[in-house]
């Protein structure tokens, strides 16, 4: 997967937040303060922008790390709220761990999803059964790993990833939340999917999407 397929799948990201804009926003509204979807879309517009203005004329082309390093930082700079600097560190942690590499394959995605999950977990503290976006990343890391280790094609084990994470998110409805806004809720938490979780399993659909796009 070289820098084109990663560019296709934070454009693609911006498209599906954007199309769930007022979805996230509601499931906010349940348990939060009903900004998630139109942070998010704040952010990841802003992200096709800074990525539209990379000089393609540069002397070093751009790689995966660089267009993965852009976009946590430009989310962390819109992005206000929890998601802001959570989603910002994930993908800059992301983009590090790619480093200059011009072409990655599945274990160095692999290690780089895993870079994401750790650092969302070192700054918000949360772990699964939280019921934040840390349940729908860690479950899709996880199944890409074994998905990875047991032979699965690009396409399969992308599809392994992006199928883990819709799943926790959905399986956040019964859990009470223990980290964020949510929280302050207590058991009235309950019965409600978590917006952050909601928009993990977009993000990494996208990236399914994008991948096999450009195959
Ligand atoms: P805010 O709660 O500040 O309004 P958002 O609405 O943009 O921020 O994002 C809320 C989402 O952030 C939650 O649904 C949850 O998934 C995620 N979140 C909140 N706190 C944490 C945390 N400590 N660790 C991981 N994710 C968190
Ligand atoms: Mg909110």
């Amino acid at each position: 997967m070289d820098a084109e397929v990663f560019r296709a799948w934070i454009t693609s990201a911006a498209r599906v937040i954007e199309a769930n804009r007022d979805h996230l926003t509601q499931l906010d509204a349940a348990i939060g303060d009903a900004d998630h979807g139109i942070n998010l879309d704040r952010g990841f517009a802003a992200v096709v922008g800074a990525l539209r203005a990379l000089d393609p004329a540069a002397a070093a082309p751009t790689t995966p790390g660089r267009i993965l390093l852009l976009t946590g930082n430009t989310i962390i700079a819109k992005v206000g709220g929890a998601a802001g600097p959570l989603y910002g560190m994930a993908f800059r942690r992301a983009g590090k761990s790619l480093a200059d590499a011009a072409d990655v394959d599945l274990p160095a995605l692999s290690a780089a999803l895993d870079a994401a999950l750790a650092g969302v977990q070192q700054l918000g503290a949360a772990v699964e059964g939280d019921k934040t976006m840390v349940d729908a990343l860690a479950a899709a890391t996880r199944a890409f790993s074994k998905a990875i280790a047991e032979g699965a094609s690009t396409d399969d084990a992308l599809s392994a990833l992006a199928a883990a994470a819709s799943a926790a998110a959905i399986a956040t409805i019964p859990m009470q939340a223990r980290k964020g806004r949510a929280s302050y809720l207590g058991p009235r938490s309950v019965g409600h999917e978590d917006p952050g979780a909601a928009s993990t399993a977009l993000i990494l659909g996208a990236l399914r999407d994008a991948a096999q796009a450009g195959q």
